[in-house]
């Protein structure tokens, strides 16, 4: 499941040294230690040896992303800052049949950048310039490490800004951002990472340096930055990444409307899309999260408020006074008890507040928590939430609803005690019935969390063997050696040059017991 024990960030029990239906995603230590140690050489001959790591404390620094309960200590971890640094590491590993995984900052909910046991971990975070600001274009040139909120903070002066803004937005990697195709709040107006890179330098799986895409709008040609942008860092690793700035909008109106229930707020939410006004936001929580979030940071949300939406809209000021209008109108119209517009920037602020800090806030009503991430078309949103509270209900297991409504992007919080024999399980089966509502009402398995290793196993809840063999077939073109973050996204590791569709025998890692099949 894509989740997190204790709060987001911090690290909760280790499950295990490798996630158990995972191997082929992690690996064997001592695999190919000649392999390893010739990369380390070439990594050595490449960058200063502070860019090398090799001492086990050290590289225990490394051993799991944001979903710290899947565990691997790499078995080298290289830190370039140059691209040609990268490629002549990424260069070393195909020469040895040494897989490498790439990794920005580490905040990845689904175990994308897990390391290898058998591998090498590439970390962009030494990889930090934001080369060019292009005002008149429109565009910035970034480095791979670059924080997303960087390139919004280089921008603004020029009155400009980064639109799309995960929750993590201040630590996480422009890099893992393209990888993951992030979104954030705001990409219910201005679209997720795909809509906003336009171009990428990629070291792809023999180490060779390609471009793709770049300044202008559009190429000609097959989209292969389309198919590089969320793609889990499974085609090769990006250096570079040229992204659109918007405009710093004239007038932003954030407003905080309580509902009786979640069924009202679902309800307003698709009324306000359907009646053509488009906010930048629009944000749910439900009672659970609420009384979490004033807990933790006391935001005051409407009292007896079963929801509240955080709806903020953008524009030129005569647009959005207009649009203010209607929205005001329509959640009144679908029961909103209580509507409360921010009258400036600290109102603002506490409204986003209680929202921002929900997740973690869950950590003073529950001591552990799962983080789902799945998506619905919004106007199933009433349906699935009744459907999750019902099975909350029938468990036992509490859950807390906080998440992208405009988008449909649920972030169910599925609460339990791991001190409690049986709760961990209990909780990881309502966590996996929420993906199955979110399947059977014509969604799928992750909004913006990627499939990393951790719902890897889902995919053929999703797709056919057939969809599946084909999508291996595009990841063989890039990488024919299978070396680029392999075991990612994928159940079972079908290699490249097999002949798609029906086996006639057992992948004989399947038999080995070591990956399950599809
Ligand atoms: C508190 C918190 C809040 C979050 N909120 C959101 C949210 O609102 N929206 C959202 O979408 N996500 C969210 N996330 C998840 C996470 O922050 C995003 O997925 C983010 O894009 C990961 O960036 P990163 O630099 O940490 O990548 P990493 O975790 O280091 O890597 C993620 C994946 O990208 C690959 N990768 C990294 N760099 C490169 C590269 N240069 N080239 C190719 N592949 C690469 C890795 O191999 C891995 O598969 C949140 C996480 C946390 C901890």
């Amino acid at each position: 499941m894509s989740g997190t024990h204790g709060t987001e960030t911090t690290a909760g029990p280790v499950l295990g040294d490798t996630p158990p239906e995972a191997t082929s995603a992690t690996g064997e230590a001592g695999g190919n230690s000649a392999g390893i140690a010739a990369v380390g050489r070439v990594a050595r001959e490449l960058m200063p040896d502070t860019g090398v790591i090799q001492d086990p404390t050290q590289l225990r620094t490394y051993e799991c992303d944001g979903l710290a309960h899947y565990r691997v200590t790499p078995a080298l971890v290289v830190l370039p800052e140059t691209t040609e640094q990268l490629a002549g590491v990424v260069r070393a590993c195909a020469e040895h049949g040494v897989p490498f995984v790439a990794r920005g900052s580490g905040t990845g909910l689904s175990g994308g950048a897990l390391p290898r046991a058998d591998g090498v971990l590439v970390v962009t975070s030494r990889m930090r310039t934001i080369r060019e600001v292009r005002r008149a274009d429109q565009r910035a040139v970034v480095e791979p490490g670059v924080i997303n909120l960087d390139v919004t903070r280089a921008a603004t002066p020029e009155g400009y800004y980064y639109a799309p803004d995960p929750s993590s937005q201040q630590i996480c990697s422009i890099g893992g951002n393209l990888a993951e195709n992030s979104g954030g709040a705001h990409c219910l107006k201005y679209g997720f990472t795909s809509n906003h890179v336009l171009g990428a330098e990629l070291v792809t799986p023999q180490g060779d340096v390609v471009e793709l895409g770049g300044l202008a709008p559009d190429a000609p040609g097959y989209d292969l930055l389309g198919t590089v942008v969320g793609s889990e860092g499974t085609l090769g690793i990006a250096t570079t990444a040229t992204v659109r700035l918007v405009r710093l909008p004239e007038e932003v109106r954030t407003l905080l409307a309580g509902f009786r229930t979640t069924d009202d707020a679902g309800a307003a939410t698709s009324a306000i899309i359907g009646s053509g006004v488009l906010p930048a936001a629009i944000e749910m929580m439900d009672a659970l999260a609420i009384e979490a979030a004033e807990a933790a940071v006391h935001c005051n949300y409407p009292d007896g408020a079963g929801a509240v939406l955080v709806i903020e809209l953008d524009g030129p000021a005569a647009e959005v006074e207009h649009e203010y209008a209607e929205v005001e109108r329509l959640c009144q119209e679908h029961g909103a008890f209580e509507l409360r517009l921010a009258i400036d920037a600290t109102e603002r602020a506490l409204i986003w507040r209680g929202r921002k800090s929900a997740f973690a806030a869950v950590g003073r009503i529950s001591p552990d928590y799962i983080v789902q991430d799945g998506v619905i078309p919004r106007t199933a949103l009433p349906e699935v939430l009744r459907a999750i509270a019902e099975l909350s209900s029938s468990s036992g297991v509490r859950v807390a609803n906080v998440f992208h409504a405009g988008d449909g992007n649920l972030h169910p919080l599925v609460l339990f005690d791991d001190a409690k024999p049986g709760a961990g399980e209990a909780a990881e089966k309502v966590s996996g019935a929420i993906l199955d509502l979110c399947i059977s009402h014509g969604g799928a398995i992750t909004g913006e969390h990627g499939v990393g290793v951790d719902k890897a196993a889902y995919m053929p809840k999703m797709f056919t063997g057939d969809d599946l063999d084909t999508m291996q077939l595009v990841r063989c073109a890039f990488d024919p050696g299978n070396i680029s973050n392999p075991g990612k996204i994928f159940p079972t590791p079908r290699l490249c040059g097999e002949v798609p569709g029906k086996r006639k025998h057992a992948h004989p890692l399947v038999e080995a017991g070591l990956a399950d099949a599809f």
